[in-house]
């Protein structure tokens, strides 16, 4: 029941997990709104749809990582989108990797299991949908080392486990509908806020004359370690491999970044809780975007606010 699975969103993660579910042995149908991204695909034989009824159609799970939230609901709920027979869906199981907001992914999960079932499948009597978002960048999608935080019902995400171990090595359940979710805008809130500290700390260190290198070699050994210094570094020529190597192209964008900003701070205001570094953090990377960055890797917060020089 899981081998047809059809793949929504090619981007720079959505590119990496597709193909390795390939080559897991799964039959897959793609489909984005950039053609180019699809031909990737359709050069390989792959088969690709165009529009995402098309892929539910022929699909028994649907995975679909996109930018935000408004991108999600158009592929669910729009025109030609994944419920648009809401009388009869093909697919079981549903599983958005994108990063939204709890909110939204509650209401999804409500809509997807209002519909019937074409064909009972297992013990499922209406599809169901996880929220399950991913931590470990680019680099973990190629790499097959995702982490996976998995929100809604368990017996979904257990039947659904051998798929994410075809993209991922941490499988991580989280416990109700919603719950992946929030555990993703909490993780990236963390990590934003220390690729700033990381970045601010090794600017400082530059201006007083010790290279990012030996302070990211002290960072590492002490307690400032953190994974924006030993993984991720943001100075240009300390680490190979990771954005800041390359101009801070292919990776996290800092626009994605400012827009899991702005979750945190809606999740917060709705539970009624002051975070103030959140709202730091978010003008600064509003700030970054405005000023050219939004494509670039988020890293790049070091070169434009803090690193006049590199090493
Ligand atoms: P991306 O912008 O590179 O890719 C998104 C893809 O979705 C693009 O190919 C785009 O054409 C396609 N798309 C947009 N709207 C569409 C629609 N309506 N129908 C079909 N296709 C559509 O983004 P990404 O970096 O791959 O990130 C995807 C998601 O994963 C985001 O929510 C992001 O926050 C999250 N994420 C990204 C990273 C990372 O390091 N890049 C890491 C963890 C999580």
């Amino acid at each position: 029941q899981l081998q047809k699975v059809g793949f929504i969103g090619l981007g720079n993660m959505g590119y990496h997990m597709a193909n390795n579910l390939i080559r897991a042995g799964y039959l897959v149908t793609v489909h984005d709104i950039n053609y180019d991204a699809m031909k990737k695909f359709s050069e390989k034989g792959i088969p690709s749809k165009e529009t995402p009824f098309e892929v539910a159609e022929t699909s028994d799970v649907v995975i679909t990582m996109l930018p935000s939230a408004s991108n999600v609901l158009d592929v669910y709920t729009g025109p030609n989108g994944l419920l648009h027979d809401r009388s009869c869906v093909r697919p079981w199981l549903f599983i958005d990797s994108s990063t939204i907001d709890p909110q939204t992914s509650r209401k999804l999960s409500a809509s997807v299991s209002s519909c019937p079932l074409e064909e009972q499948k297992g013990y499922a009597n209406t599809p169901v949908m996880l929220d399950a978002p991913v931590s470990g960048g680019v680099t973990g999608a190629e790499a097959r080392t995702l982490t996976f935080m998995v929100g809604g019902s368990e017996e979904a995400y257990i039947a659904a486990k051998p798929l994410f171990m075809s993209m991922g090595k941490n499988i991580i359940y989280c416990g109700g509908t919603g719950n992946g979710a929030a555990a993703k805008i909490c993780n990236n809130l963390a990590m934003a806020i220390s690729m700033i500290g990381v970045s601010e700390a090794l600017a400082l260190g530059q201006s007083l004359g010790i290279s990012a290198s030996t302070l990211t070699s002290i960072f590492n050994s002490s307690s400032a370690r953190c994974w924006s210094s030993d993984s991720y570094n943001p100075v240009p020529g300390v680490m190979e491999r990771v954005p800041s190597s390359r101009n801070y192209d292919v990776g996290f964008s800092s626009k994605l970044m400012t827009k899991d900003l702005a979750l945190a701070l809606a999740s917060a205001k709705e539970v009624g809780m002051n975070c103030p570094l959140a709202s730091g953090a978010h003008e600064i990377y509003t700030e970054l975007c405005k000023q050219g960055y939004e494509s670039k890797d988020f890293s790049s917060v070091f070169r434009h606010f803090y690193g006049g020089k590199d090493e």
